[in-house]
C-alpha cells in the first residue's frame, strides 16, 4: 500500500515503514511529541507536561526569546549578576547579595519572582483599600518595583517530535 494521499511514492524523503512495509510522503508523515530539549544546555526531559522551561541556569530575553548573557560583577563582599540580550537592548541587573550566597542564579531569579509578585500584590490591596475609601489618606503608595521590571525568563525548552508511521502507528526513524 503507497501512501494515504495516493501521490507518486517516488517523491523525495519517501518514509519506509519497518513494520508494515508501506511508504508514507513526508506531507502524510504523522509526529508525536518525544522530548523537549533545551537549545542552550541541551538538557533532554522526558516530562513533557510538568517541564516546559529549562531547570538549569539558561535564561532568555523576555522581549525577543535571544539567549541572555549572564556575567558576574564582584567585589570582596557583594556580588550581583548582570543579564544582557544581545539582540535587543534589554538587560537586568540583579540586586547585590553577599559573595557567600550561595544560590544558583535560577534560584536568585525564582526568588526575585515571588518578590516581585508579593510586593506588586500588596500594593494592588493597600490601593484598592485607598480607592474604598479607608486606608491611609494622602499617602502615596507606590510599588516598591515598578510594574515594568521584567525578570529575566528561564529557557523556554523546545518540543522535539518522532515520526509514526499513518498506516500502523509504530514509530519510523
Ligand atoms: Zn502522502
Ligand atoms: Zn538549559
Ligand atoms: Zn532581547
Ligand atoms: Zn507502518
Amino acid at each position: 500500500m503507497n501512501c494515504p494521499c495516493s501521490r507518486d511514492p517516488q517523491v523525495p524523503h519517501v518514509t519506509n515503514c519497518k513494520v508494515c512495509h508501506n511508504t508514507t510522503c513526508p506531507d502524510c508523515e504523522l509526529f508525536q511529541p518525544l522530548q523537549r530539549e533545551c537549545p542552550q544546555c541541551q538538557t533532554i526531559t522526558m516530562h513533557m507536561d510538568e517541564d516546559t522551561r529549562c531547570k538549569n541556569d539558561c535564561f532568555q530575553c523576555p522581549n525577543c526569546e535571544t539567549a541572555l548573557t549572564v556575567l558576574l560583577a564582584k567585589s570582596s563582599r557583594k556580588k550581583r549578576y548582570k543579564f544582557t540580550c544581545k539582540h535587543c537592548d534589554y538587560d537586568y541587573v540583579t540586586p547585590s547579595m553577599s559573595v557567600t550566597d550561595e544560590r544558583s542564579i535560577s534560584q536568585i531569579v525564582d526568588h526575585l519572582n515571588e518578590t516581585l509578585n508579593v510586593e506588586y500584590l500588596r500594593f494592588q490591596e493597600l490601593k484598592k483599600n485607598i480607592e474604598l475609601g479607608g486606608g491611609i489618606d494622602n499617602v502615596v503608595v507606590l510599588p516598591l518595583c515598578g510594574d515594568d521590571v521584567i525578570l529575566p525568563r528561564r529557557t523556554k525548552l523546545v518540543c522535539q517530535f518522532q515520526s509514526i508511521c499513518p498506516h500502523c502507528y509504530h514509530v519510523v526513524d
